[in-house]
């Protein structure tokens, strides 16, 4: 168990397609340990593993209530729509408005290998689409229309 440390958006880690997890092994298990007391160091809602500079497609999600892990996830439906600000661990200080479904249901294997489905609204959904963009080397600051200003940012404060 451990951090690992976070990769920022000018690493071409960041940048490239990942593979499937095809061994539910204990490195996947220590991966995923790490990965989740990662994120609650660093206070973030999601965590991909390119983000820790592992090319494997595992992502973790804070739901507030419990800590997901998703193992080759991808995404199932899609519902509405939803307009707001979104940040990356990746990207730090910044944020931007992305356009993201309200409404989203994902299918993941655990990390024993079992198959099952998870659905997210709002901030969650907005975030299995953001985690899962990072898979596929996405950046969220490819689909953003714009970064917030200094000025609104302050206006949060
Ligand atoms: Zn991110």
């Amino acid at each position: 168990m451990g951090l690992r440390k976070i990769f920022t958006d000018k690493d071409p880690a960041l940048h490239k397609v990942c593979r499937p997890v095809t061994k539910f092994d204990r490195r996947l298990h220590n991966l995923l340990d790490d990965m989740k007391e990662t994120l609650a160091d660093a206070a973030g809602v999601g965590l991909a593993a390119p983000q820790v500079g592992i090319l494997r497609r595992v992502v973790v999600v804070d739901t507030g209530e419990e800590i997901l892990e998703l193992v080759n996830p991808v995404i199932l439906e899609t519902s509405g729509e939803q307009e707001g600000q979104e940040g990356c661990l990746s990207v730090p200080g910044k944020y931007g408005i992305v356009k993201r479904p309200m409404n989203v249901k994902v299918r993941a294997q655990d990390r024993n290998g079992n198959w099952f489905e998870a659905e997210g609204e709002e901030l969650i959904a907005r975030c299995f689409c953001h985690e899962l963009d990072h898979l596929d080397g996405i950046l969220y600051t490819e689909k953003m229309e714009r970064f917030l200003t200094d000025e609104e940012l302050e206006a949060q404060d």
